[in-house]
């Protein structure tokens, strides 16, 4: 059994896979500033530690066996407002934390990266030898870093997966029944965007753009379990060795319009999701689908949770819960 560092881990992603860590039998600290994550998130069992990645130094030492790097900002939109937020953190962040592993002699590394390090795609499904040319400073910064990881392999030995995520999506019940689900303030993502449509909390989704080159017009997207996305991290500490930058899509290679989302939404919760048509959100590329066969073949992965009924039941669960804790937190 291992001990690893998880920054970010009170965040949807993190404590989703600091839980699968827990679970597998590891020692966990997470590490994270709670800018946006919730101190709730962080698995039981887990040691939490509240600071900022540049703090990193303070935690690491020869104990730790790896690090797992989910801490960063990850709004598309904002970061195109306030880029220097994102440069600052995630990238200056990062090379904190890789200074910190260096000098506690921590050699093992699995990062949180994006597909939106592709930017607009050249062809479909994306593989990891397709272009990288992002259209926001958020896919530049996770950019920037998976560059700072490869050289950090070649330099000093490290050994590294960076994970590049398609739409993460779902929920995950820890061991001890908590839900781990996925909560923006302000929400901006589609799959929470809808549940909160059909709880009655929005009057209706905005539909961003029917005239896309697609089968219905709606943007295509490939939605990945959270659980199945974990499992993927648990398997990269494995796979990882020394000197090699490991770079791995994560996606189920089959996309779902925006339409689709929805009708599914409507059919899984049994409510009425009244729609609305929008302008296109800029930067949107049409069709975002991964390839996932060098995931398959370097860490062996098979997500197992790919049909979309799946994950929306998961989600909505997440958000039922979500939804009363909200309510009694108000009386
Ligand atoms: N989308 C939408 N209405 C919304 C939010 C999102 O039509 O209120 C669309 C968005 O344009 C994109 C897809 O849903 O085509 C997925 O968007 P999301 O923000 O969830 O993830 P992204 O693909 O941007 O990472």
């Amino acid at each position: 059994m291992s001990k690893y560092l998880v920054t970010g881990g009170a965040g949807y992603v993190g404590s989703v896979v600091a839980a699968h860590l827990l679970e597998a039998g590891h020692t966990v600290t997470v590490l994270d500033d709670l800018s946006t994550g919730f101190a709730e998130g962080v698995p039981a069992g887990a040691e939490f530690v509240e600071g900022r990645i540049q703090e990193a130094g303070r935690v690491l030492d020869g104990s730790y066996d790896g690090v797992l790097h989910f801490a960063a900002h990850s709004q598309v939109g904002e970061s195109v407002t306030d880029p220097d937020k994102y440069w600052r953190n995630n990238v200056g962040g990062t090379i904190e934390l890789l200074a910190a592993m260096r000098e506690s002699g921590v050699r093992k590394l699995v990062f949180s990266s994006t597909a939106a390090t592709y930017g607009e795609p050249v062809r479909t499904p994306i593989t990891e030898t397709d272009p990288t040319e992002p259209t926001s400073p958020y896919g530049a910064s996770k950019l920037a870093v998976d560059h700072m990881i490869g050289g950090e392999c070649r330099a000093h030995g490290l050994a590294a997966a960076s994970l590049r995520y398609f739409n993460v999506a779902g929920a995950y019940r820890s061991r001890e029944g908590t839900v781990l689900g996925e909560r923006h303030d302000p929400e901006s993502h589609l799959i929470p965007i809808v549940l909160q449509v059909a709880q009655g909390r929005r009057e209706s989704v905005s539909v961003f753009g029917e005239d896309y080159p697609t089968p219905d017009g709606t943007c295509v997207r490939d939605y990945i379990h959270v659980a199945d996305l974990a499992e993927a991290h648990l398997l990269a500490l494995d796979a990882a060795t020394g000197g090699e930058h490991l770079v791995c899509n994560l996606g189920n290679g089959n996309g779902f319009s925006v339409r689709e989302v929805i009708d599914t939404v409507r059919k899984v919760t049994g409510h009425p999701v009244p729609e609305v048509t929008a302008p296109r959100r800029g930067g949107d590329p049409a069709v975002l689908v991964a390839s996932a066969e060098r995931a398959r073949e370097r860490l062996g992965w098979q997500p197992s949770r790919s049909g979309l009924a799946g994950i929306v039941e998961d989600a909505w669960q997440f958000a039922q819960v979500a939804h009363q804790e909200q309510g009694a937190a108000r009386r």
